[in-house]
């Protein structure tokens, strides 16, 4: 094959792996300036001047640099040192002969690994990002049920109610909250979160307790996610889940208590269950709950909203010029150029923001982004602290706290 038969070659794959990534979301990409009717949600507006302008510059880029929008050698270099960080921190904190300080360490790493698999591996491989295959991306995706999750949950809750109705209240389950966490304005008020800043961690802690044992059965019997209806699973989705489910009990659970007594085994499970609770929580916490983050209640009648800016204008991004923390967190320092282009994997995310920030200035969209993590940490317990103390009131909650 000559040089210019592999630029051919190169770039008609490049032009093929565009095409399957501008099938982002069908029923918003399809049609230039269609009206999209949700569920019960809002009303969003595809393919306007600022969403055709952003699809259009990123297309360049991938044409003019003959790169494919998916996953390259570094992705697949990272997908490697993920699990082989998970599976030697777990060996090590289950068989090695160490010191209490050295497991303790090793059970931190351990969730950081299991939280790097999150963000690295699975959530493009669901997202269909990674691979060009269909099957492949299944394939890596079960990476999640491996670590506790349902990929086939994951895609629903994730990929349609999150990445569709960002911080809408109550479609996105993620800015839900509860009895006592607030994370949106749309959320109600109880006088016990005005410590909400300060608890929220301990919370954090243990959620993925409630994730891996009850969370997912439960939204699979009652097929429901949160206020939304999940449809039917077929046999194969059930058995993937069943099959993920026993996997993690049996090497998170059944083998260290076959190895050491339970009373071993406890305090370095709850160290890496809060570690990776924490670090999940805050990583997505960072990009939504922050008090540069547009908020919207559906239940008040939202107006017809243009998807793209929509998108934008509910996602911060931070600190985009530190590569280990951007290498860690799998982009998702990048959350605007990944809601907008959910299929482009996220290794070429730093090189696309400038071109989205770009676009965005010249549309007078306004692209919110914290210089670094402190920054974007400040915001957070900022927002927290806001939420906590009972304001900003959506006006549908004023309103009824009036009545
Ligand atoms: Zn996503």
């Amino acid at each position: 094959m000559t040089d210019s038969d592999r630029a051919a070659f190169r770039g008609a794959a490049a032009a093929r792996d565009l095409a399957v990534m501008l099938r982002v979301h069908p029923r918003k990409m399809a049609t230039p300036s269609r009206t999209l009717d949700g569920p019960d949600g809002p009303r969003f507006v595809t393919g306007g001047a600022f969403h055709q302008d952003l699809k259009r510059a990123v297309d360049r880029y991938f044409l003019q640099t003959g790169r494919s929008p998916r996953a390259n050698g570094r992705m697949w270099l990272k997908t490697a040192v993920m699990i082989t960080w998970a599976i030697a921190s777990y060996l090590l904190v289950l068989i090695g002969d160490f010191a209490v300080w050295q497991r303790v360490f090793l059970a931190g790493s351990l969730g950081l690994a299991m939280a790097g698999i999150g963000f690295g591996v699975m959530h493009d491989a669901n997202h269909g990002s990674y691979a060009g295959g269909r099957r492949a991306n299944r394939v890596l995706g079960f990476t999640l049920d491996l670590v506790g999750g349902s990929s086939y949950l994951w895609r629903h809750k994730h990929n349609v109610l999150h990445h569709t109705y960002t911080n809408v209240t109550p479609l996105d389950t993620d800015v839900s909250g509860n009895a006592l966490l607030r994370f949106s304005p749309d959320a109600r008020h109880h006088p016990v979160m005005r410590f909400q800043h300060l608890y929220v961690w301990a919370l954090y802690s243990v959620y993925p307790l409630g994730w891996w044992l009850v969370d997912d059965f439960q939204r699979l019997v009652t097929r429901r996610i949160g206020a939304n209806a999940l449809p039917r699973p077929t046999a194969g989705d059930v058995a993937v889940l069943l099959l993920g489910k026993a996997l993690f009990l049996g090497w998170a659970v059944v083998i260290p208590l076959t190895v050491h007594p339970a009373w071993h085994v406890l305090p370095f499970a709850a160290i890496a269950t809060a570690v990776l609770g924490v670090t999940l929580a805050v990583t997505f916490q960072l990009a939504h709950c922050v008090d540069g983050a547009a908020f919207h209640d559906a239940r008040a009648g939202m107006p017809v909203r243009d998807w793209a800016t929509h998108q934008v204008t509910t996602t911060v991004d931070f600190a985009r010029g530190n590569r280990v923390l951007g290498w860690y967190l799998g982009g998702l320092n990048f959350q605007i150029e990944h809601h907008l282009f959910p299929k482009v994997c996220h290794v070429h995310y730093p090189a696309i923001s400038r071109i989205v920030e770009e676009t965005c200035a010249k549309h007078g969209v306004h692209y919110t982004a914290h210089r670094s993590l402190r920054a974007a940490l400040a915001a957070n317990v900022r927002w927290l602290r806001t939420l906590g103390a009972g304001g900003p009131l959506s006006p549908l909650l004023a309103a009824s706290a009036a009545e």
